[in-house]
């Protein structure tokens, strides 16, 4: 080995935490390794959470380090998280974790969706996490996708997933890639994913060679898409008010766009009624059936659908009469 490779050897060594092969290495190949320089890693180990490393690592170099340095980074690991390596410190230096430090952690993991690390910490003082910190990492694990997490902590919590946090998850997974999972917690929510949502799932999955996840949510996308088609379309009239505090429609939702009456030029009193297609007609016939059964049903002849108002395949539609002159002939000034 050239001089080189042995320096970048040692030097490797002592990056990872591996002092003692370094300090062995350094001996036969005859270079020296200043004390100085060996105690700064010592303290980058103890830095980063490496106890046993760094005493490891110092008792090979001859370095000793105060007892009291070692407590003094099991407070700072205690203070940062660092649940694992407060633990490994604890057992170095002999001292108990303190009971009320160790929920402390526990609690602050789970309040930010790390199930796990927070079910140590609490199961290292023998202690049940609070059905609410549970219940709060269970949602939050929802929130990011996590669906098994999600689950396990309302199964600890003994409570049912909620209908919304699961459909957010479902929602997540399919974002990220995962349709097992997106598809898992839309059926646990008894719901049907749109075809579209679970498509570009699989799209996803593809770019990222995972293919045998992308055949899972192409084939899953399919058969919604068929299921669907042999539905029938059903019209369910609603209201401003339903559809504008709906969770379904977007945010900033407020109707649809200005208008202004063909036939009195009136821009600003119109009647609205709205109604709800179960799916949007997919072809002449269907819109004909529509157009018929509009006429039929509630009198109304002009109507517009909005074919994405809702994140899949529903359509909205809007029935406009001039508040004026009773005209049905109104244009939208979109
Ligand atoms: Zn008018």
């Amino acid at each position: 080995m050239s001089q080189e490779k042995v320096i970048a050897y040692i030097k490797g060594r002592l990056e990872s935490g591996r002092m003692r092969e370094a300090v062995e290495a350094s001996r036969i190949a005859g270079i020296s390794l200043s004390k100085e320089e060996l105690q700064g890693y010592v303290y980058r180990y103890l830095e980063n959470g490496w106890m046993s490393r760094a005493v490891e690592g110092s008792r090979a170099a001859g370095i000793s380090v105060p007892e009291q340095d070692l407590t003094t980074y099991l407070d700072k690991y205690l203070e940062k998280g660092l649940i694992y390596s407060a633990l490994e410190a604890s057992k170095i230096t002999g001292t108990s974790l303190p009971k009320e430090k160790l929920i402390m952690v526990g609690r602050e993991y789970l309040l930010n969706g790390k199930l796990n690390p927070g079910l140590e910490a609490y199961g290292i003082v023998n202690e049940t996490p609070p059905e609410e910190e549970l219940i709060i990492c269970g949602n939050r694990c929802f929130t990011e996708g996590l669906f098994y997490p999600g689950l396990e902590a309302y199964r600890i919590a003994k409570k049912t997933p909620p209908l919304d946090g699961l459909l957010i998850c479902g929602k997540k997974c399919f974002e990220v890639g995962l349709p097992t999972q997106g598809l898992e917690a839309y059926e646990m929510a008894k719901k049907t994913p749109t075809k579209e949502m679970v498509r570009a799932c699989g799209e996803k999955c593809l770019l990222e060679r995972r293919n045998e996840e992308a055949r899972i949510a192409f084939v899953a996308a399919q058969k919604i898409e068929d299921t669907m088609k042999a539905e029938p379309i059903e019209i369910k009239e609603t209201s401003f008010k339903i559809l504008g505090s709906s969770k379904e429609t977007e945010e900033s939702w407020t109707g649809f766009g200005p208008k202004i009456c063909m036939d009195c030029e009136n821009d600003e009193e119109f009647e609205e009624r709205y109604f709800i297609l179960t799916r949007c007609p997919d072809n002449k016939e269907e819109e004909k059936w529509l157009d018929d059964t509009m006429k039929e049903q509630y009198g109304i002849e002009h109507y517009c659908v909005a074919v994405d108002a809702f994140e899949d395949d529903r359509g909205l539609i809007d029935f406009v009469v001039c508040g004026k002159c009773g005209s049905q002939n109104v244009d939208f000034d979109l």
